[in-house]
């Protein structure tokens, strides 16, 4: 399990970081996949998602990180000294990615396998357009729907690691009590995109049917007319919502895991 899910990272990272889809350059984005209930594997700080390599990956434990996530707010150094401390095998690893709290936080949600966080052009142009909190409420076409969902969740601008992680959680709570069901799909402000899913497949197919559809915007909203996005019944009618006993019993096992 173990040495396919670390497989499993370094193929998504790879597709992720291909220059070719202007996803992330440099350090940008990281990937991550769950073990097993106590492990994570996740991008260690600093390396490159286009050249990743079982090296560039840090095995973490979820339970120091998910305490710190619902604790009292920790300087930089503790958060440092943290980073450190939460990995599985030793001072040998490289120290995990700041962003390791998202991560750590999405894995434990339910059916959740892997995440692809990226930074992609077209994303960042639409994520920089007042309003942009809208737009993740709608849908501008049937596949949109099909890959990310009858909505994607927003997050407005924070400062990344602990602060960004607990505003992500606010949002995906917010988002199970209107959608009953876990986003397949968010979008930071001003920064970029998060997909996840149950396989390596789900989370490319929301990234690039993401990507897709924020192209699709900015074309839209170019030509200055008139918006005229999918209506919430068309949407419905591709999404099928679950009933109040499945959103209930998700939330209720999303607190009991936090
Ligand atoms: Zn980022």
């Amino acid at each position: 399990m173990e040495n396919r899910v670390l497989e499993d990272v370094i193929a998504l990272s790879l597709k992720l970081g291909d220059p070719a889809n202007d996803l992330a350059i440099l350090a940008e984005g990281n990937a991550s996949g769950r073990v097993d209930s106590d492990h994570f594997y996740v991008k260690a700080s600093g390396y490159s998602m286009r050249t990743m390599t079982a090296e560039g990956l840090t095995l973490v434990k979820f339970a120091p990180i998910l305490q710190a996530l619902n604790g009292p707010d920790l300087s930089d150094a503790q958060v440092r000294d943290l980073l450190s401390e939460c990995r599985a095998e030793g001072n040998q690893a490289p120290r995990p990615s700041v962003e390791t709290f998202m991560h750590a936080y999405l894995l434990s949600l339910p059916g959740v396998q892997y995440i692809g966080h990226t930074h992609p052009t077209p994303l960042i142009s639409l994520l920089g357009i007042a309003g942009c909190e809208e737009i993740a409420t709608q849908r501008i076409f049937p596949d949109e729907i099909v890959c990310c969902g009858p909505a994607t969740a927003f997050v407005s601008y924070t400062d990344p690691g602990l602060p960004l992680a607990r505003a992500i959680q606010s949002s995906v709570e917010r988002f199970v009590e209107v959608h009953a069901m876990i986003p397949k799909t968010m979008w930071l402000q001003n920064h970029g995109l998060i997909a996840i899913g149950k396989s390596v497949g789900d989370v490319e197919s929301a990234t690039f049917m993401g990507i897709k559809a924020a192209r699709a915007w900015l074309g839209a909203l170019s030509t200055g007319r008139e918006l005229r996005p999918l209506s919430p019944e068309n949407v419905a009618r591709i999404h099928t919502r679950p009933d109040e006993h499945y959103r209930q019993e998700l939330l209720w096992t999303m607190k009991q895991r936090s």
